[in-house]
Order: C-alpha cells, then sequence, then structure tokens
C-alpha cells in the first residue's frame, strides 16, 4: 500500500482479495503496510485486480515458494520476544539445559548453572522424538512439570519439544517456547496447531531439508498468524561421518538474505562429541547467527540422552567466556 494508505483503503484490497477466495495476511509496517495475498490459484489472476484499487502502490508476485516468511513481504528484521527476552537484536540469546529433563535433581542443578554462566533460556526435553522405540522417550507431563518448577524458582523462561499434534495444547500451557524438532520440520498438521496456538516457536531445520523446503514449513505457522517463529539450524545430512550432522554455517546468511525471521544455532546435536560444541558455537555467532540452543548435563556420562555431546556446567561456563569475546567482534553481546 501506499505510505499513508487509509484502513478504509486497506480493507478494500482485504475485501476484494477474500471475495476471491483469497486469504489475506497483513504487515503493518511503521511506514507501509504490506497486504499478502495468498491461494493456490494466484498465479491465474491478474496483478491489475489489485493495482486498480484505490491506496494500492504497486502488486507484486513473490515468486519463492515461501512467501509470508520472506524478505519481500517483510523487509524488517522481526523480533520474538519472550518475557522481554528479545531474539533478533543485537543480544545474542543462549538457551540451555539437558537434552532430556531426567529428574527434577538435574534439571535444578543445571538450571542454576546455565542461568548462572549466562544463559537466560532453560531448555529440556520432556517429549523426545527417539530414531528407536526402544530408547528413553521422555519423562512427558512429570518433566513438563519439572520444567514449570524450574521456571518459577530460577526466573528463566523454558523452551520444549512438542511432537504430537494433539499436545500443543498441553505442552504450550508450560513452555514459554515450543520446540519443533528436525524430524518434525515437515509435519504439517503440528505446524498448524502451533500456528493456531499463537506461542512463540523454534523451528529447528529438518536434516534432510533445503533452506526453501525450512523457509516454507515456517509458512505454516506463519499462516496461521503465529508470526513469533525462530529458526535453528542443527546440521544437515552429508557424506561427511566425522560429526553427527554437517552444520550448515551458510544458511546462516543465506536466512539473513531470504527472511526475516530470527535463526539461531544448535551446535550440539550438528556435533555429536562436546569436544567440537565449542567451536561450532564462535562460528555460529561470527557468522551472525541471534542465538544458541546447547546440551548442558551435570554429569554427561550417566545422561538418558545425547551426553557425548553435552557440556558440563564448567566446560559451558568456559564457552560463555569464549562466546562474548566473538559476540563483541560482530557487533553484538551477550
Ligand atoms: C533436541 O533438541 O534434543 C533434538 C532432538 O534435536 P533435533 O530435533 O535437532 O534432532
Ligand atoms: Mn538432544
Amino acid at each position: 500500500m501506499k505510505t499513508g494508505a487509509s484502513r478504509g483503503e486497506i480493507d478494500g484490497v482485504v475485501d476484494r482479495a477474500r471475495s476471491l477466495g483469497l486469504n489475506v495476511q497483513l504487515n503493518l509496517g511503521t511506514d507501509k503496510t504490506v497486504v499478502a495475498l495468498l491461494g493456490s490459484n494466484t498465479g491465474q489472476l491478474s496483478t491489475d485486480i489489485f493495482a486498480v484499487l484505490p491506496g494500492v502502490e504497486g502488486v507484486t508476485r513473490i515468486m519463492k515458494p515461501y512467501k509470508l516468511a520472506s524478505r519481500e513481504f517483510k523487509a524488517e528484521d522481526s523480533l520474538v520476544s519472550i518475557d522481554g527476552i528479545e531474539i533478533g537484536a543485537k543480544r545474542v540469546v543462549v538457551m540451555a539445559g539437558p537434552c532430556a529433563v531426567e529428574s527434577e535433581g538435574q534439571l535444578m542443578e543445571v538450571a542454576r548453572a546455565v542461568k548462572e554462566s549466562g544463559a537466560s533460556i532453560l531448555r529440556g526435553g520432556a517429549f523426545k522424538p527417539r530414531t528407536s522405540p526402544f530408547s528413553f522417550q521422555g519423562l512427558q507431563k512429570v518433566g513438563l512439570e519439572l520444567l514449570a518448577k524450574a521456571k518459577e524458582r530460577l526466573d528463566m523462561p523454558v523452551i520444549t519439544e512438542v511432537v504430537d499434534p494433539h499436545d500443543v495444547n498441553l505442552v504450550s500451557s508450560y513452555a514459554d517456547i515450543l520446540q519443533v524438532g528436525s524430524r518434525n520440520m515437515q509435519n504439517f498438521a503440528l505446524l498448524t496447531n502451533i500456528g493456531r496456538s499463537n506461542c512463540p516457536v523454534v523451528l529447528k531445520r529438518g536434516y534432510s531439508c533445503t533452506i526453501t523446503e525450512w523457509l516454507t514449513a515456517a509458512d505454516y505457522l506463519l499462516a496461521e498468524g503465529n508470526n513469533q517463529v525462530i529458526l535453528c539450524e542443527r546440521g544437515i545430512r552429508t557424506f561427511e561421518d566425522s560429526v553427527r550432522f554437517s552444520l550448515d554455517i551458510s544458511s546462516i546468511p543465506v536466512i539473513k538474505r531470504f527472511s526475516h525471521l530470527p535463526v539461531i544455532v544448535d551446535p550440539s546435536h550438528a556435533a555429536g562429541h562436546y569436544s567440537l560444541v565449542p567451536a561450532i558455537a564462535r562460528a555460529a555467532i561470527a557468522a551472525g547467527a541471534d542465538g544458541l540452543l546447547i546440551e548442558v548435563h551435570p554429569n554427561p556420562k550417566e545422561a538418558l540422552v545425547d551426553g557425548l555431546q553435552s557440556l558440563t556446567p564448567s566446560d559451558f561456563a568456559r564457552l560463555m567466556e569464549e562466546l562474548r569475546q566473538i559476540a563483541r567482534c560482530v557487533g553484538r553481546y551477550i
């Protein structure tokens, strides 16, 4: 819309689009409003239908498969705010904690430690999407209750994964941020339910998915009106087998170029080994990541899940010091 287009003019475009069976999303920018016209038949519609309406500055077809996640729809960076912690701003936000919540003692110990070292959000899996049905599946509802306890005790927001589309309401009643795991990036029923929940969400990249597929999956969340979407690069499958997954460091500048959404990095699942986590974490911040998601366990050797890639609290404290220096070099802070 033209700068200063009236509400009536915007409504005129919205009404016309709806009369043609299109879905509409508005980006109410400070300067200009962008109206996204969405539907499977937009290719058959002439742009003139909208170009002639009062207040319209121009009509552009977004040629990429993803629309709402694109910079064409929203040029300025999106910020996601969780209890006053902004993701996508100058501060690099560190989320840390165990892969899985195992017990009250384990969770409280690690939560206290990561908070003391400067992490601002606590991670912990209650529902674990395990490769094998015979592996530990998480404490589930009990795990959520323990996360709520840790949140209250330490005054720290929590992020936890939701696996089943039917559990979105349950998990979002405990979590400050929902995590969509790599294996569920294209679980469209799950994405749609999370989109309707309006709970902030971290969308991990499917380990065999392209950046385009990742951003198009983000559209499922955005299409339902949930714009609190954070992307998370966590490594992709390549021919390289000396690491668990190959962290696609280029995905960070690529996302920054093509999307307005914040992007964080999970060095733990990419590395698969604790000794490799610090270098990958430092590289992520240098490359422009807006945050990190790191696995920390008070006693990694005893961990029920992902012990080999988990940092001890003291390794994590040391890493945070290094990360502060890298952040400073790229004009940010932790
Ligand atoms: C996790 O964060 O514990 C996890 C299962 O990650 P991913 O979905 O990236 O494998
Ligand atoms: Mn894990």
